[in-house]
C-alpha cells in the first residue's frame, strides 16, 4: 500500500497525531482549528481526565494475565513512543504485546493494544487502532494482524481485525487531513449538525 506524503523529506515532525483521527471522523473542522488556528482550541477537562486515566491503568495491566488476551506466553510493553514520516503519525501506545510463537518460538506477529474510557464501541477507536498497526509495522518489521481495545469502565477486550478494508479507509483519511494541512482550507461541516449544538466551536462556523 502507497503511504500518503512523506514527512521525512524536510526532517520535520510528524504533523498528527493517532488520537488526531478521532476528531477528524467526529468532525474534520475541528481537527483544522486544532492544526491550523491552534489559539482557538481550547483544552478541555475530558482531555486531560483521559490522559490521567490511561496512565492509571498501566499499573493494574502489569497485573493482569496475558490470558485475557488469549496468549500463554509473550513480552509487552507499555507507553510506546511512535513516530512515522512516512504516515505522518506520531503516537504513544498505551501496550504492545509480541506473543510467544510455538514452542517458544520469535514473535511473528507484533500487536496494539489501545485503553479506553468509554462503554461503547465506534468505528474510530477501530481506525485509531489501524494507524497504530502501520506505525508498528514500520518500527518492528513485524506484521499486525489484529489489534486489542480495552474498555476500562468495563474490564472487556475487543479483538479487532486490521483488514484491507480498515488499511484502505486509513489512508484514505490520512491523505484527506494532510490535504487540509497543506492547503490550510477549512473543511466542510459535519454532516451530524446535532453536534453543533454543544460544539465549543460553533463561534468560529458562520455556516451551521
Ligand atoms: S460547530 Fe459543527 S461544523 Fe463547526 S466545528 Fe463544531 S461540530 Fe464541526
Amino acid at each position: 500500500m502507497d503511504a500518503v506524503k512523506d514527512w521525512k523529506e524536510d526532517g520535520a515532525e510528524p504533523p498528527f497525531r493517532v488520537t488526531d483521527l478521532k476528531q477528524w471522523v467526529y468532525c474534520p473542522r475541528i481537527l483544522y482549528y486544532h492544526v491550523c488556528l491552534p489559539e482557538v482550541r481550547p483544552v478541555t477537562f475530558k482531555m486531560e481526565a483521559g490522559t490521567e486515566a490511561g496512565k492509571g491503568e498501566e499499573g493494574r495491566e502489569a497485573r493482569r494475565s496475558l490470558r485475557a488476551y488469549g496468549f500463554e506466553r509473550g513480552v509487552r510493553a507499555f507507553g510506546v513512543a511512535l513516530s512515522s514520516g512516512r504516515w505522518g503519525l506520531r503516537a504513544t501506545l498505551d501496550m504492545v504485546i509480541w506473543p510467544e510463537g510455538a514452542e517458544g518460538a520469535h514473535p511473528t506477529e507484533v500487536i496494539p493494544v489501545d485503553y479506553k474510557l468509554s462503554k461503547m464501541a465506534g468505528e474510530h477507536f477501530k481506525l485509531q487502532l489501524a494507524a497504530y498497526a502501520v506505525l508498528l509495522e514500520e518500527a518492528y518489521d513485524l506484521p499486525v494482524k489484529r489489534g486489542f481495545l480495552y474498555y476500562i469502565p468495563l474490564r472487556k477486550v475487543e479483538q479487532v481485525p486490521i483488514n484491507l478494508r480498515l488499511r484502505e479507509r486509513l489512508q484514505r483519511e490520512l491523505g484527506a487531513m494532510q490535504e487540509m494541512l497543506t492547503t490550510e482550507r477549512m473543511p466542510e461541516p459535519t454532516p451530524a449538525r446535532a453536534r453543533c449544538v454543544a460544539c465549543e466551536f460553533r463561534r468560529f462556523c458562520n455556516d451551521v
